[in-house]
């Protein structure tokens, strides 16, 4: 549990930390996000991450609220203040406090800024990952730009649910083509028949994830070949591997797909390897 949490300028303790009622966050999800992992006290990607909160906030309109370097001084603070070694930073940033109406305010308030912070034990998630994890296929319901990290996650909290009640740790979505887009919290990769590795190019219909561009650098660096192209499920099924990727995840196997093992059902070697090398090429700050 995070103990402290910096909410619009005051770092306050979590239990008496609160928002205003008419924040536009909570009132109409009008808001965006990010989660940067923090391993042995330094911000995988910060850098990747930032950026990325840029493009949200431009496409939405929402003011920065703060230069890059402010920002990171408030994550670091935050994160130094709940003593997190390993674990993740949480910011999310809202149109601000307007009476409600769904247009944006005539006269433009202050963007909301929410910093939390929290511990995890690495141990268990290599123990996740050693393991490997199971996914479970479903339409995707979700709106047209999930390229922006928007807090509107409802399609994403109602498929990872749909998920769990099927045994499986992450949902992965499927578009009206049969295509997988993306799981409900990772980008989706397979290792094809062929031994290439295939991820969904970049487009609205996914969102650019900082786990994915790091690990394409790996990819080329090892000299494995990759294809930006979209998979079926089908595909996915009788493909030699399957992983996802994402910050709170690094590079994670999947072993089973609507219960159906992949290879030969445990962690395939290629996901495995990526694991294992994913942070010699992360930028660790
Ligand atoms: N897709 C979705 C829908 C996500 O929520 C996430 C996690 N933020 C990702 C992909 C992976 O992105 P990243 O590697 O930047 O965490």
């Amino acid at each position: 549990m995070s103990r402290i949490a910096y909410v619009n300028g005051r770092y306050l303790l979590r239990a008496e930390a609160s928002v205003n009622i008419e924040d536009r966050g909570y009132q109409l999800s009008d808001g965006v996000y990010e989660v940067c992992e923090v391993r042995a006290g330094k911000f995988v990607d910060e850098g990747g991450h930032l950026a990325r909160l840029d493009f949200s906030l431009n496409e939405l309109k929402i003011r920065n609220p703060m230069s890059r370097q402010a920002l990171g001084i408030v994550l670091r603070e935050t994160v130094r203040r709940n003593r997190v070694c390993d674990g993740f930073v949480y910011l999310q940033v809202t149109r601000g406090v307007a009476r409600r109406d769904h247009a944006f305010p005539a006269k433009p308030v202050a963007p909301g800024v929410t910093v939390t912070a929290r511990s995890v034990d690495p141990a268990a998630n290599e123990k996740v990952a050693a393991d490997g994890i199971a996914v479970a296929t479903m339409p995707d319901e979700r709106w047209a730009r999930v390229d922006i990290k928007s807090i509107s996650l409802l399609a994403n909290v109602l498929g990872k649910q749909a998920a769990r009640d099927r045994g499986a740790r992450e949902a992965w979505f499927v578009d009206e083509k049969g295509f997988v887009t993306e799981g409900a919290s990772s980008n989706a990769w397979i290792v094809s028949r062929e031994g290439k590795l295939v991820t969904r190019p970049l487009g609205h219909d996914i969102l650019r994830g900082i786990t994915r561009t790091t690990l394409m650098k790996l990819i080329a660096a090892q000299g494995l070949q990759v294809e930006e192209r979209a998979f079926t499920a089908e595909e996915a099924c009788g493909a030699r591997e399957a992983f996802v990727t994402s910050a709170t995840q690094a590079v994670m196997p999947v072993v089973r797909i609507d219960g159906r093992p992949i290879g030969n059902g445990a962690p395939g070697l290629v996901a495995s390897g990526l694991r294992r090398d994913y942070y010699q090429y992360a930028e660790l700050t």
